[in-house]
């Protein structure tokens, strides 16, 4: 069977970039088709990314802070933990966001087809569906069809005792012993996770600091509080996997690498995503993908092709959901004729680990390597109220300093919770605030997000001693 449609804008892959143009093209009054290869809409972010982690790692952190608090008085006993009941629950989580999808867009009346489309031509897109073909004829296309996980020569990822993120987040069992082989972000999540469930969890990263990305006075903090939990191998990269019926044994090469190949019941493998370029077959479009499968826009998301326009994870880093999802709405308004551009400050990174470390704006490395003349300002949570009484010290937070101008420009926070002090600062940047701005800033106490007026008061000199 086969049927043809037409559509102003049709948008291929429908995770937080794609439904997000979606959903502004027919705001705009566009005639909007949106393809999928899943029965559910979302894409890796809702499905099989950010919020079933996140579901997970809440789960987590109960367990955590249970523990914690029997050493203040509050006993609850040893948690246990009954995975079915967690991973339901965690499903509901992912079916409450995915179904909310499938109604906005029916709200919308933004057709939904369901397969594998590909391009034929330049104004043209076949769907493989399970019962039907469809072409879509359309005056403007979106890419927006995400990444997939890396997948590694030397591991046997057919064997079931390998994992990669979405294997994972699947909890179909708890692993005795849980190789992470990636101490990136999604890594150190899903190693948080399994560590709280009851795995004893080993880290592997080949660079000198775990998520290479964050300044180092960040990961260090983070480090120390998570090095009794984790056995963390830096500097140290895996050689082989070799699948036997007992366990899998990992050989190791580097400064903190075990002497012999050493068995685990699972191994993790997350160390970063391809974009899905290659599989559109593009070219005959007319469209340039790049041989590792990105796809080049300018800032108004047009690839070489004038109406076909790429956001997301398949343009490019950093592969995040929020950043995709500004682009999807630059990318729609530039359809409907508004002379929009996507030129952010700032994009924010959050590790929703425990404790969580996140930086928006310049890093520090950034700044170097850009000979910014900068100052930086810490403000060390072991002097805030709220840390003390919430039993979170191991945190800081940073702000970054532009030395000529004492504007923002950067910041970085670890410590419970932490990520969600990122949108002051963000903000902040945006609009060109400088150290006394933010110093002058009434901040409510006792927040964390106190910390972030004190490390300005800091720079400022208002605040010579710390309590
Ligand atoms: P995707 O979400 O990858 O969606 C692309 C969609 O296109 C998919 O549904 C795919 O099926 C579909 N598709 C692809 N090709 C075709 C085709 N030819 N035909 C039909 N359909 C097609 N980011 C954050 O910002 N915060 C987080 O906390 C976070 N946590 C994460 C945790 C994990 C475990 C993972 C794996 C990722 C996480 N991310 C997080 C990253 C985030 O999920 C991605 O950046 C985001 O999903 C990218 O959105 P996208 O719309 O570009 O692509």
């Amino acid at each position: 069977m086969s049927k043809e449609i037409k559509a102003q804008v049709v948008i291929l892959g429908s995770g937080p970039a794609g439904y997000s143009a979606a959903f502004r093209a027919a705001d705009l009054g566009l005639e909007t088709v949106i393809i999928e290869k899943y029965s559910t809409l979302g894409g890796v972010c809702l499905n099989v990314g950010c919020i079933p982690s996140k579901a997970l790692l809440h789960v987590s952190k109960v367990i955590e802070e249970a523990k914690a608090l029997s050493e203040h008085g509050v006993l609850f006993g040893e948690p246990s933990t009954d995975i079915d009941k967690i991973r339901i629950w965690k499903d509901k989580v992912v079916t409450q966001l995915t179904g909310g999808l499938q109604g906005m867009a029916k709200m919308r009346k933004v057709t939904v087809v369901n397969g594998f489309g590909k391009f034929t031509g330049a104004n043209t897109i076949e769907v493989q569906g399970d019962d039907e073909n469809t072409t879509i004829t359309f005056d403007n296309a979106i890419i927006a069809a995400g990444s997939r996980p890396i997948k590694l020569p030397f591991v046997p990822h057919d064997d079931p005792r390998v994992w990669d993120s979405t294997d994972a987040l699947e909890l179909r069992s708890v692993p005795k012993r849980l190789l992470v082989l990636g101490g990136g972000i999604i890594g150190l999540e899903m190693g948080t996770v399994y560590k709280s469930l009851g795995s004893e969890v080993d880290v592997v990263e080949f660079a000198d600091q775990l998520v290479p990305a964050a300044d180092i006075d960040i990961v260090q903090v983070y480090t120390k509080k998570v090095k009794s939990k984790f056995n963390i191998m830096l500097s140290t990269k895996v050689t082989g996997v070799e699948a036997k019926e007992d366990a899998l044994y990992v050989s190791f090469e580097g400064k903190n690498a075990p002497s012999e190949a050493k068995p685990y019941d699972a191994v993790l493998v997350a160390v970063g995503r391809v974009p899905n370029g290659l599989s559109l077959d593009a070219e005959k479009a007319g469209i340039t993908v790049t041989e590792r499968g990105f796809i080049e826009v300018d800032k108004q998301l047009r690839t070489n092709v004038p109406h076909i326009h790429a956001i997301g994870d398949v343009v490019g880093q950093p592969m995040l959901a929020h950043k995709g999802t500004h682009e999807g709405h630059v990318a729609a308004e530039v359809i409907a004729g508004k002379k929009h551009y996507f030129d952010p400050k700032t994009i924010p990174s959050v590790a929703y680990t425990e404790p969580e470390m996140g930086w928006v704006g310049l890093t520090e490395k950034e700044a170097k390597e850009q000979g910014i003349n900068y100052e930086k300002s810490v403000f060390p949570w072991a002097a805030s109220g709220r840390a003390i009484a919430s039993d979170c010290t191991a945190g800081m937070t940073k702000l970054i300093f532009d030395k000529d101008t004492h504007r923002v420009i950067g910041g970085a926070v670890v410590g419970t919770n932490g990520g969600e002090l990122l949108g002051e600062i963000g903000l902040a940047i945006e609009m060109g605030c400088d150290a006394e701005d933010m110093a002058l800033t009434i901040h409510a106490h006792p927040t964390l997000n106190e910390s972030v007026g004190l490390a300005a008061e800091i720079y400022e000199g208002s605040i010579t001693d710390l309590p």
